[in-house]
């Protein structure tokens, strides 16, 4: 079967390897679409620490269901599924509280693990989640980038009628821009590319700023009327925007830090200390794939403006290439097999 494979970094093809067959205990999946992340752009360049190689790559899979275990009761062949990649232990001690997206011993396909770029695969049965019918495959695998998201918010408790400050007008932040309108909030986006805030306009987020050509603060005040931002989302991993994040949140505000930044950051302490900030990070998601799928499915939330183009798995290597070399033409590619 083919599958999209990174030898070491810098090189990529399509590789044709044995099929793969059902593992004991999960569920044989022939893959229908798969989305490029930033982790698998990541994977290629050789920044991920966590990757090792050869790997196939690909976290954001989906696909039909082609075999079962002889006790498989909730998904038959045919089925429409997409993978929830994050493998978790079930025993260690984030694991033994619920949240197993920040399990010790995590595995991430297309990371610790093989991806699943290629043509079958075989995952662990609770860990699939039937995807409706009228979700087409090109945008199925942005549900993967949306629990992100809708974590990212979740985990700063978000209510409706907050102002949410969301850095960085990528993927990620605009999903979360358009969840958090979902659930009430008012989304205010902030990202230095112009392109990317008429894109969020066009979603319908009330609020979009350049820090670069306007005083970013000062906007964040007029508009929450002197308190600033109740929530701040940091989706961007970039290091003035993390540092910022503290001066647009509003006393007692809350902070969600879900963009990986490369480099450690000096931050204000005190200033942590009087405003009595809560901050979070957010990492994965956890039990969020069914309603990430209903609020697709339900067009509450639109994955098919974050899509750039799709392509055929032939196509893939290269496009991986070109994405490395020109990451501002592109939001999300998704894969077709
Ligand atoms: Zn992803
Ligand atoms: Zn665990």
């Amino acid at each position: 079967m083919k599958s999209v494979c990174l030898k070491q970094p810098g090189e990529i093809s399509l590789v044709d390897i044995p099929p793969t067959r059902r593992g004991e205990g999960e569920i044989l999946i022939k893959v229908r679409s798969a989305g490029i992340c930033g982790s698998d752009i990541g994977a290629y360049k050789g920044v991920n620490p966590l990757v090792s190689y050869p790997r196939i790559i690909g976290h954001e899979i989906a696909g039909e269901v082609i075999e079962v275990p002889d006790d498989e009761v909730g998904l038959m062949p045919g089925d429409r599924v997409i993978l929830e990649p994050y493998v978790y232990c079930g025993h260690c001690y984030p694991c033994s509280i619920g949240h197993t997206n920040c399990c010790e011993n995590l595995t991430v396909r297309g990371v610790h693990i093989e991806g699943g770029m290629a043509e079958y695969v075989s995952h662990p049965r609770h860990l699939l989640h039937k995807v409706p019918d009228s979700i087409p495959w090109n945008l199925v695998p942005m549900a993967e980038p949306l629990v992100i998201s809708m974590h990212a918010v979740k985990q700063s408790e978000t209510r409706a009628g907050e102002h949410v400050v969301i850095f960085g007008a990528g993927q990620i932040g605009l999903l979360a821009a358009q969840y958090a309108m979902a659930i009430g909030a008012i989304a205010i986006v902030v990202d230095p590319v112009d392109e990317r805030l008429a894109l969020a306009k066009s979603l319908g987020i009330a609020h979009t700023i350049n820090p670069v050509s306007s005083d970013a603060q000062e906007a964040i005040k007029v508009i929450t009327k002197g308190r600033m931002a109740e929530v701040v989302i940091e989706a961007s991993g970039a290091a003035p925007a993390i540092r910022n994040a503290i001066d647009y949140v509003s006393y007692a505000g809350r902070i969600s830090l879900v963009g990986w930044p490369k480099n450690d950051i000096a931050l204000p302490t005190a200033l942590i200390t009087k405003k009595e900030l809560t901050i979070r990070g957010s990492r994965n998601s956890v039990g969020q794939f069914p309603e990430s799928l209903r609020l697709i499915a339900e067009g509450k939330i639109n994955v098919a403006a974050l899509l750039t183009k799709s392509v055929s798995i032939d196509e893939t290597p290269a496009t991986v290439v070109d994405i490395a070399e020109h990451p501002e033409r592109y939001l999300k590619v998704t894969c077709l097999f």
